[in-house]
């Protein structure tokens, strides 16, 4: 069975009915392709993704280092020194140029392999059919043919042909521009022109799943699809410039003009001394490439990157490089509660109906095999009173009928567990335990429509029909309520489950375990009082409630069947905190973040999880969505100020809420994973998806993704995030200080008479060794101790400040005037010949060197010294450190290095006085940070 490239030539997909469409694609929808199959396809059809022309391969990086405008630079020192006839200069200046670039190229070819490493994890994954089982790929990985499961928040993966459709409605704004979600089915049409907004049978890759699910056959993948013909005009997309390149680029451009004037000073004051123009000429092209910091942008995208990477170690995925600096200036978390500030690992605690309040036994909480189960008292007292109360049995049925998650028999058939949401989870596995499996009760109340879950109703409906026969296994007082029902109105059995106040609005009828009243204000109090009660204790409590629906009736609307409900009872379970969380809240806090609750849970659940993790302190006010509809955007910007816990918030309050902080000032990370979380993602700084719970939509419209859903680990990213940014800054600093220091060697040297102290290969040698090799380790330098006790980085605070450009300043002063007084002395005491100017220039050089080497030690903390950063704590900078120092000794001793660098062996004596000489710059540091926290 070969799969015909010719046959596929299909496009008309939608005239097709269903069989037709997968005798073409040689596949059974039951099944799905063989893995030999797959094999055979992905050759023939290659991979399932749109070709990007985005990244950058090997050789356009090495390109982009060497059209640097210091490398230019540095060429045309090498072609005015070729000219000159100083052959040995011009072959170093470009071996200078040569391992500069591979310099560079290393560190970018690494952040481009991190970053797109990073965008392979971001590939969305998806359920096909494979070999008669439902598997889970990436949606690279697909081919035509595939049987693809869709559901509520998806992106369609490729395009497809529907198999299955109940209720499913896809967003295809990305591709035909309609809003408006459109309404799938599986009909097939008969006009083969049919605009693609109107093949409703089919489905396109990008668009998005709002509602309902499907099972769909991939018709086809890659460039081939709807959006690959279109993908040409989105593959002009560059990636944009973070805020911090593009203020590092700025920055770099002024410090070059500066810089450049400064060379041209040189210059002339070395023509005034009459210092013979070819080699001042020589001479000011040197320093120019030394102090141009042509390398600042580059600098911050490799500390993004490396940044994003890390980050990615701990459980962060960064999807826009920009939000790794932005994490840095967090000042507000909003974080849903479910999952990220719980386990997500919910267990029945309690039912309560009428009449009844029963506490399940702690047996069931945990994980126990049945036999030990079924062998409890305890459990087997429950067991009994459900059976006999018709209320307890019919919550339970409602809550494992009503529900997406599946439970799973272990292979030992001792333990289940379920899988699906945990909310649903958690109530198919009590009724399991509870003798009312699901799949016993699909038996005779098989389903046949639904009406999802959304958290704008807080509800989901289900239908089933009834089925008497097999009915000796259930419980007859629950078989009782249905009879009961179906004698006032026969027909369908619909179970409702959701939130208790909005399960409340539409529920008109009670059950007290004998028989139904009307729900009066009595009632109503009667539930809401069981239910506060219940959610004081921090439980999350959902009402079960069911009706019959008329056989006749079709198109079901929220509308027509979630009204008229008869209330059953209510089931309560925990979610307990997670144990992380209480410590990274106070991190935040002492980190000047706050930390909000945002959920969709009831205001005392909220509260009570809220005080367990100190978000609020006791009695601290919780708002409610209800109430936030009532404010008006001042208030809410007022209210956001002090008030940490919001409940019983539908999505679109996030996007307002969102919106209120940003008015405020505030810089703010939200968590999301619905469909509808998508704007408010896209409107907070940081938009944060969930890794495990969250749909592809609130991943696209996401900037970070958290792999383990933990609000610690947005936390975590934060200290990253100001890593980050610290290390820019200290490399800047560094880089500055290194630059200033050579400055002033060149103009203090003249001024005091000096013939020129450094020479042309020599300046160059500084920059590249000194600049260079610290430069790169700084970037791995650790988070300082109290980077979560400061407050957050401003956004708009300039990288290269006051204080900065104070120390930049003076430390650059000291260095030259350092660097400068051996030669001084050396050359005032000495005539003028070669070996003298030699050894004058050979003393100046090495201070320089060394000094720097004692300035990127330094340079490692604003606040703390040397000593209590720990000598060792970045062995990187250190071994670069040796390695600089290994080389300056090579330079100085080596005859053949000698001869290029024009340097003379120093004396044991010399020697000692440079080392000792060169670590003033370094006390001088560590004095001025001792200096400046005594002031504090
Ligand atoms: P959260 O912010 O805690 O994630 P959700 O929006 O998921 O809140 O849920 C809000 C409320 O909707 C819950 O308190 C619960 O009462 C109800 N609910 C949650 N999941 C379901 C479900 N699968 N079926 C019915 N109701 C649900
Ligand atoms: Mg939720």
């Amino acid at each position: 069975m070969i799969f015909e490239g010719k046959e596929s030539a299909v496009t008309d997909w939608h005239v097709l009915n269903k069989e037709s469409v997968l005798e073409h694609l040689k596949v059974e929808a039951n099944s799905g392709l063989s893995d030999a199959a797959v094999e055979r396809r992905r050759e023939e059809y290659g991979v399932n993704e749109l070709r990007e022309t985005g990244g950058r391969g090997p050789w356009v990086i090495l390109w982009d280092q060497l059209r640097g405008a210091m490398i230019l630079l540095l060429i045309v020192a090498a072609l005015v020194s070729a000219y000159l006839e100083e052959y040995t200069d011009a072959v170093v200046i470009l071996a200078i140029v040569i391992l500069n670039a591979l310099l560079g190229f290393v560190q970018e070819f690494r952040a481009e392999k991190a970053m797109e490493a990073l965008k392979k994890l971001a590939v969305p994954r998806v359920r096909v059919r494979r070999e008669g089982q439902i598997q889970e790929v990436s949606a690279k990985e697909l081919v035509p043919g595939d049987v693809v499961l869709l559901e509520v928040g998806n992106q369609i993966p490729a395009d497809c042909r529907l198999l299955e459709s109940p209720n499913l409605k896809v967003q295809e704004a990305a591709l035909t521009g309609e809003s408006e979600a459109v309404e799938k089915t599986t009909d097939c049409f008969s006009d083969p022109d049919l605009p693609l907004g109107d093949r409703a049978n089919c489905v396109f890759m990008g668009t998005v799943v709002t509602y309902g699910h499907g099972v769909g056959v991939v018709t086809e993948t890659g460039m081939q699809t709807q959006l690959g013909k279109i993908a040409s005009s989105l593959q002009a997309v560059e990636a944009e410039p973070t805020p911090l390149q593009r203020r590092l680029a700025q920055l770099g451009r002024t410090l070059a003009i500066v810089a450049l004037g400064i060379v041209i000073i040189v210059f002339l004051m070395g023509l005034l001394k009459g210092v013979d123009a070819k080699l001042m000429l020589m001479t000011s092209l040197s320093l120019a490439v030394a102090v141009v910091p042509e390398g600042l942008p580059a600098v911050a995208t490799v500390a993004l990157a490396l940044g994003a990477r890390r980050m990615f170690k701990r459980n962060a995925l960064i999807r826009k490089l920009p939000a790794v600096e932005t994490l840095g200036s967090v000042t507000v978390i909003c974080s849903d509660k479910t999952g990220t500030l719980t386990q997500n690992r919910m267990t029945v605690t309690a039912l309560d109906v009428v009449g009844h309040r029963i506490d399940l036994p702690e047996l069931l909480r945990h994980g126990h095999p049945m036999a030990t189960i079924n062998e409890d008292e305890g459990v087997n007292d429950v067991r009994k009173h459900v059976s006999e109360s018709s209320s307890l049995s019919l919550v339970l049925t409602g809550a494992a009928l009503c529900n997406d998650a599946e439970l799973v028999f272990e292979s030992d058939r001792q333990h289940i567990h379920a899988v699906g949401d945990p909310t649903e989870g958690a109530m198919v596995l009590a009724a399991a335990q509870l003798q009312l499996p699901a799949d016993k009760l699909n038996h005779v109340l098989p389903r046949i429509d639904e009406l999802p879950f959304d958290s704008e109703r807080k509800r989901m409906t289900t239908i089933h029909e009834w089925h008497r026969s097999g009915e000796e296994d259930h419980p007859e007082s629950m078989l009782h309520v249905l009879d009961h029902l179906q004698e006032f109105s026969p027909g369908n059995i619909a179970f409702t489950k959701g939130a208790v106040d909005s399960l409340l609005e539409v529920c008109n009828r009670v059950w007290d375990g004998n028989e139904e009243h009307e729900l009066t204000q009595d009632w109503q109090n009667r539930i809401e009082d069981a239910n506060q009660n219940l959610a004081s204790q921090g439980m999350r409590i959902l009402g079960v409630a069911c009706r019959t629906v008329p056989s006749s009736e079709h198109g079901f609307e929220p509308a027509s069947i979630e009204n008229d409900l008869m209330f059953v009872g209510l089931i309560a379970m925990i979610d307990p905190a997670r144990p992380e969380v209480r410590e990274a809240v106070s991190r935040c806090r002492q980190a000047g973040i706050r930390p909000l609750m945002i959920t969709g849970d009831h205001p005392l659940t909220a509260q009570s999880i809220a005080e367990t993790l100190q978000i609020t302190e006791a009695g601290g006010r919780v708002v409610s969505g209800a109430e936030i509809e009532n404010l008006t955007d001042a208030e809410l910007e007022t209210t956001v100020k002090n008030v940490s816990v919001f409940a019983r918030v539908a999505p679109k309050h996030k996007l307002r809420l969102v919106r209120a902080l940003q008015e405020n000032g505030e810089i703010v990370a939200m968590t999301g994973d619905g469909v509808n979380d998508a704007p408010a993602l896209k409107q907070a700084h940081i938009g944060v998806a969930m890794g495990i719970t969250g749909t592809d939509v609130a991943k696209e419209s996401s900037q970070m993704v958290l792999i383990d859903d933990n609000f610690a680990t947005i936390v975590n990213a934060v200290e990253e995030g100001r890593m980050v940014y610290d290390n820019v800054r200290k490399f800047v600093k560094y880089t500055m200080t290194s630059n200033a220091g050579e400055i002033w060697v060149m103009v203090l040297g003249p001024v005091l008479g000096m013939p020129l102290p450094l020479l042309p290969l020599q300046i160059l040698w500084v920059n590249l060794v000194t600049d260079g090799l610290p430069g790169l380790a700084l970037s791995v330098e650790q988070a300082e101790h109290n980077i979560m006790q400061r407050p957050p980085n401003p956004p708009d605070q300039p990288i290269l400040g006051r204080a900065m450009g104070w120390d930049i300043a003076w430390i650059g002063l000291l260095m030259g005037i350092v660097s400068l007084v051996l030669g001084y002395w050396v050359w005032s005491n000495g005539n003028e010949t070669d070996l003298e100017m030699s050894r004058m220039r050979t003393l100046v050089f090495t201070v320089l060197t060394l000094s720097q080497m004692g300035n990127a030690l330094a340079v490692r903390s604003d606040r703390e010294t040397l000593f209590q950063l720990g000598v060792f704590s970045n062995p990187v900078l250190l071994g670069s450190v040796a390695l600089t120092f290994g080389l300056q000794m090579a330079v100085v001793y080596w005859p053949p290095l000698q001869e290029i660098f024009k340097t003379t062996s120093l004396s044991g004596m010399e020697l000692v006085m440079c080392l000792a000489l060169s670590t003033v710059v370094f006390w001088a540091i560590e004095l001025q940070k001792l200096l400046r926290r005594s002031q504090r």
